[in-house]
């Protein structure tokens, strides 16, 4: 079992400890997956487990959360030898009401999906949103998907589980915060990534019903001529692909280039605003992003 040192300060010393890190696994297949099953039992060679998972398939729900109904957290058959909670909400919900439970996890991860999440999936996934809302919360997140296919066969992808698990939790102090691992059939190694951009796969398929209306599927179409050192491109060429992520969605190149060329107020904005702004102003942008719940749902008093 994989273990770190921590240095603990008590009346003036410090002492070195030897602490097990604890692991939270969640998922966008719901609790019933055996990828779920797969990554725990993988997990617990680094450290003390706990699975809190939705109760059901939530796949593409990307970082939703049940903001206006309640949530319930209730313990199911344990999971490769580990706890397990179901939650009645999104993989978000899951993380967010886990994390709030078991306040002391180090790390959470997320998976196995069934599929690879790869490139612009990235905005659709609830299980790299699973490892999103962990990082949101200030705790480290990974997000792991297979091949779709090879759920029967998930044995042979144990080894590279392990072997990515074991990079990402090492010692090493420059480890990425948030990072999206897909690991391919018949794996060569491992290798860093970048998000493939040079496509988007979905697309709508008509169709009828048995009335004869018309109905529409969301579905995905191959891409070809994937950029180099992707994400895509590793999994093509058997590669695990690690993929670090950021949480700031801001375009830097664009900022930059808007504020020399069409800088609107922003120069004006700056020189005429306060650094801080007052706390009456601060708490009335606070109620107007509030979120109004539903007549039918009475919450608790803070
Ligand atoms: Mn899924």
């Amino acid at each position: 079992m994989a273990l770190y040192t921590s240095k603990i300060e008590s009346a003036g010393r410090v002492f070195a400890a030897v602490i097990v890190m604890r692991l939270l696994i969640s998922n966008d297949d719901g609790i019933h997956s055996p990828g779920l099953a797969a990554l725990a039992g993988a997990a617990r060679a680094f450290g003390d487990v706990l699975v809190v998972a939705p109760d059901g398939e939530r796949s593409s729900s990307s970082q939703a959360i049940s903001s206006a109904l309640p949530l319930r957290c209730s313990a199911a058959p344990t999971i490769a030898g580990a706890a397990a909670y179901r939650v009645n909400g999104t993989p978000a919900d899951a993380v967010t009401l886990g994390l709030h439970l078991w306040p002391d996890i180090d790390v959470v991860l997320s998976g196995l999906n069934l599929g690879f999440n790869l490139g612009p999936a990235a905005w659709h996934s609830g299980t790299l949103a699973a490892a999103r809302q962990a990082a949101l919360l200030g705790v480290r997140g990974i997000a792991v998907s297979i091949p779709a296919t090879l759920e029967a066969e998930l044995a042979l992808l144990a080894p590279w589980v392990h072997e990515a698990l074991a990079a990402l939790l090492g010692k090493s102090r420059d480890l990425p915060f948030l990072i999206n691992v897909n690991v391919p059939r018949e794996a060569r190694g491992l290798m860093w990534t970048r998000a493939s951009t040079e496509g988007y796969d979905g697309r709508i398929v008509p169709g009828h019903d048995g009335a004869g209306r018309d109905i529409y599927w969301f579905d995905m179409e191959p891409i070809t001529g994937v950029d180099h050192q992707s994400d895509r491109w590793a999994v093509e060429q058997h590669w695990v692909s690690m993929t670090p992520i950021s949480l700031d969605v801001t375009d830097e190149t664009a900022l930059t280039s808007l504020r020399q060329h069409h800088p609107l107020d922003t120069i004006l904005a700056a020189q005429t605003s306060p650094h801080v702004s007052s706390p009456a102003e601060a708490a009335q942008v606070r109620e107007d992003e509030a979120q109004t719940p539903g007549p039918d749902v009475v919450r608790p008093a803070r």
